[in-house]
């Protein structure tokens, strides 16, 4: 073995909209909340997908999609409560995926993919899926993890990485990811805020950490020789994403009825899942009620999964989450209700009419 045996790696960047920024009157507890679980889905909502089929460029072989829809099912197979769905039609699809070689694997961080822009890709792979299948698949499920709101793990403010900034600069900057230098700060040596890190442990071996060649790590000592994840997802991946993403089924949803306020006392970040099978046709109108912050949504129930009808989220405004909708008598609703912060524990409360 010649001494330069090194593989150069090839990263994920990932990409963000602008930042949002809350009013001045929103308390420093209130931003560090809405921060912890900015960004997460509504538990429960059926995300659909969608490959690129023109341009070229943006297309791939099956075998290539096969390993993006393998690594969805290995997601959904911790038992987590978002569904997803390949859709055939591109004004369907949440998740938009490419497959431009040479333009980098990367994702916009969960909710994050709904926000318009003039590129119309969500999601990226920017090499073979299939050359090394083991890295192929953890390269489809860290960008599945972005996409489901789960942030860079090597950027974990409580890893306590000490970098050999010069030498991730160089490496970076060269073959194959020709990074510049504000992108390698971006996704390697930038800390993330501590707020919106899942817990306050490294985890070394998730999905969602880069593994590192020797001499890019100075501390902890023992990766100076190089890290690699253990790869696929981590004991703390899967308890962190059925963490934010639990199992819903009958026994976790309560019926909700017409005038009769339903008291939520759970925990930012926690969320309540309602059902309403509305005796007539005609408007309702759905509001939470208190000094908090929720991301409510009502979904109609089908045979073919769950179809949004509505949301409305009142984060960071002085004003309370509202739908009004038209809801047919026989068929069945769910609405979810997601608690981002609140003043005092106990006093929200939800209600239909
Ligand atoms: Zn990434």
């Amino acid at each position: 073995m010649a001494d330069d045996n090194r593989v150069p790696r090839r990263y994920c960047a990932v990409r963000y909209p602008k930042r949002r920024g809350f009013a001045a009157g929103v308390s420093a507890e209130r931003a560090r909340l809405l921060r912890q679980s900015a960004n997460k889905w509504l538990n429960g909502t059926t995300l659909r997908y969608w490959f690129f089929d023109k341009p070229k460029r943006w297309t791939a072989a099956d075998a290539q999609k096969n390993v993006v829809r393998e690594a969805f099912g290995k997601w959904k197979a911790l038992g987590i409560g978002l569904e997803f769905t390949e859709v055939d039609k591109r004004a369907e699809a949440d998740i938009r995926i490419a497959f431009e070689q040479g333009d980098g694997s990367w994702s916009y961080i969960g909710t994050d993919v709904r926000t318009r822009r003039a590129d119309p890709r969500t999601m990226n792979f920017g090499w073979s899926l299939t050359g090394d299948p083991v890295e192929g698949m953890n390269t489809a499920m860290h960008e599945i993890g972005h996409t489901l709101g789960f942030p860079h793990e090597h950027q974990n403010p409580f890893a306590g990485i000490v970098w050999n900034e010069s030498a991730v600069y160089a490496a970076l900057g060269g073959r194959p990811n020709h990074w510049s230098r504000a992108t390698t700060y971006r996704n390697i040596l930038e800390r993330i805020a501590p707020d919106s890190v899942q817990g306050s442990r490294w985890d070394p071996d998730s999905v969602m950490h880069y593994p590192f060649e020797a001499g890019l790590i100075e501390k902890p000592a023992r990766y100076r020789a190089g890290l690699t994840p253990a790869g696929g997802l981590s004991a703390r991946d899967r308890a962190w994403a059925l963490a934010f993403y639990p199992a819903i089924g009958e026994a976790t949803t309560r019926r909700l009825e017409p005038f009769q306020s339903v008291a939520l006392a759970f925990a930012p970040g926690q969320q309540a899942d309602f059902r309403f099978d509305p005796a007539r046709t005609r408007e309702y109108e759905f509001r939470t009620f208190g000094a908090s912050d929720t991301v409510m949504a009502l979904d109609e129930m089908r045979a073919a999964g769950t179809r949004r009808i509505a949301e409305d989220d009142d984060t960071g405004v002085e004003r309370n989450a509202r739908i009004k909708a038209r809801l047919r008598a026989g068929r069945s609703y769910l609405l979810r209700v997601r608690l981002h912060y609140a003043q005092a524990s106990g006093r929200t409360a939800v209600m239909v009419w």
